[in-house]
């Protein structure tokens, strides 16, 4: 099975970053260096100060910023088709681009499903089209997510499906689940689970502790995600199948995946920033920004959450990008939907509350940003000699508020909103083409004499 990844066709891009900073926790990278960009592939890397700008059509003066290889994200909702008044291709891979991100997948939870071929086709033919950043596209495992006959997985995986999901809800039907690993054997595509049991769920709103009790709202208990992380986790065992839990949130759950990676299942997971940064407390203000699935936990869970992102048990970090429209989320905390948005906040995020705090280091938070892809089968991208460009060029110095300058995703309905965060993405290269420019950025270029040329800017 061949994942296939979609984006609008670009000029490769031709430029000189001077003097940045390069970090690759892979290959070791980790000093000031000149990036040279040729035809979209990085020609050369060679000490700071050291290469001619006449080798490129465009210098940028990298001085005090770091360059890091580009962000993947394996798990944002693009609302297309069926919501575009959310985000489409265009607006949600501009964020993507936005955030540092050279490469996101797209769950299939939308309307109608991605449950068939000719749906897959039509999105990755947009995507052709609109998309700033490559794209890959999840097909749904049961028919209409409905959970009851599966997908025509073997031919989804053979037009390129990412792999399969029916994000948004679980695979209730053990059996179901069951069956999916039998078929993939035959097509190679991965299962992303989003696990939860409704029965314990029920018609909970947040976490299921002291502030629920408190707020009097009704709780989703964290029993409700592990239990079913060791249910699947066993199937998975038992079929010798691929499982990738999506969004672990609670202790629990990460004893759960920490168990069954020991008991040699074949399973990754991946954590939000929401869950690393963020608890339950936050939910007093009854702001539905708060409001998401799998809800914010407790400080205790939050906790574990960082220690299995450091130790590897989390494997990769993903925004579970999620745009709702401003009318919806103004309801009431109860009847708000569940969902958060995050791909223009990722990084800023976790470097100002975790990195900056000591708390993990800046390599390991790169690590798992860019890590996003592998359970896929994509490789990480890298900063090396002739490979395509994917990286972004950060400020780690500059500080910002989120929201004030608005945001390219289409929805505002994050959860960092009014929040003033450290480090900001000036540039993005995806592709090997220039994905997005941070406006004042290429205001700045353009002052000191430098060719800026067009691109992406905040709204
Ligand atoms: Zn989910
Ligand atoms: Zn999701």
């Amino acid at each position: 099975m061949r994942v296939r990844l979609s984006a609008r066709a670009a000029a490769p891009a031709s430029l000189l970053v001077r003097s940045a900073h390069a970090l690759d926790p892979r290959s070791g990278l980790d000093a000031g260096h000149d990036v040279l960009v040729r035809d979209g592939d990085i020609a050369e890397i060679a000490p700071a100060g050291t290469l001619d700008p006449a080798e490129a059509s465009e210098t940028i003066e990298g001085e005090g910023l770091h360059l890091f290889p580009g962000f993947v994200d394996p798990h944002v909702h693009l609302r297309t088709p069926g919501r575009e008044d959310e985000e489409d291709l265009e607006s949600g891979t501009r964020a993507a681009a936005a955030g540092g991100f050279c490469c996101v997948l797209a769950m299939p939870n939308t309307d109608p499903v991605v449950d068939n071929a000719a749906v897959l086709r039509s999105l990755q033919q947009r995507a052709g089209v609109e998309a700033a950043v490559p794209v890959g596209f999840l097909a749904a495992i049961t028919k209409g997510q409905a959970g009851a006959e599966l997908t025509e997985m073997v031919e989804l995986a053979s037009e390129g499906a990412a792999g399969f999901s029916d994000d948004g809800l679980p695979v209730r039907n053990a059996r179901r689940l069951q069956q999916a690993l039998q078929y993939q054997r035959l097509c190679g595509g991965l299962l992303a689970l989003h696990e939860e049991d409704p029965a314990l769920s029920g018609q909970g709103v947040m976490h299921e502790g002291a502030v629920s009790a408190s707020l009097g709202l009704t709780g989703i208990p964290s029993i409700s995600e592990s239990t079913l992380i060791e249910r699947d986790a066993q199937i998975a065992r038992y079929e010798g199948g691929r499982v990738h839990i999506l969004h672990v949130s609670a202790a629990e759950s990460v004893e759960a995946v920490a168990r069954a990676k020991a008991e040699g299942v074949e399973l990754t997971s991946e954590v939000t920033p929401h869950h690393l940064t963020l608890t339950d407390e936050d939910v007093r203000s009854l702001d539905a920004r708060f409001k998401m699935n799998p809800p914010l936990r407790g400080e205790r869970d939050r906790q574990a959450l960082v220690d299995a992102l450091r130790s590897g048990v989390i494997d990769c970090i993903a925004t579970d990008h999620a745009p709702h429209s401003r009318e919806e989320k103004e309801a009431p905390f109860e009847q708000a939907p569940m969902g958060v948005t995050g791909l223009e906040t990722a990084f800023a995020a976790l470097y100002t509350e975790l990195v900056l705090p000591g708390v993990i280091g800046l390599p390991l938070l790169v690590e798992r940003l860019t890590a996003g892809g592998g359970p896929y089968g994509l490789g990480p991208p890298t900063v090396a000699p002739n490979v395509r460009a994917n990286f972004c060029l950060v400020d780690l110095d500059s500080t910002w508020t989120v929201g004030e300058a608005g945001y390219e995703s289409r929805s505002e309905n994050s959860c960092y909103a009014g929040r003033q965060v450290q480090g900001r993405v000036l540039l993005t290269v995806a592709g090997g083409a220039v994905a997005y420019r941070e406006r004042a950025f290429s205001i700045r270029l353009a002052r000191g004499s430098l060719q800026a040329g067009p691109g992406g800017g905040r709204r």
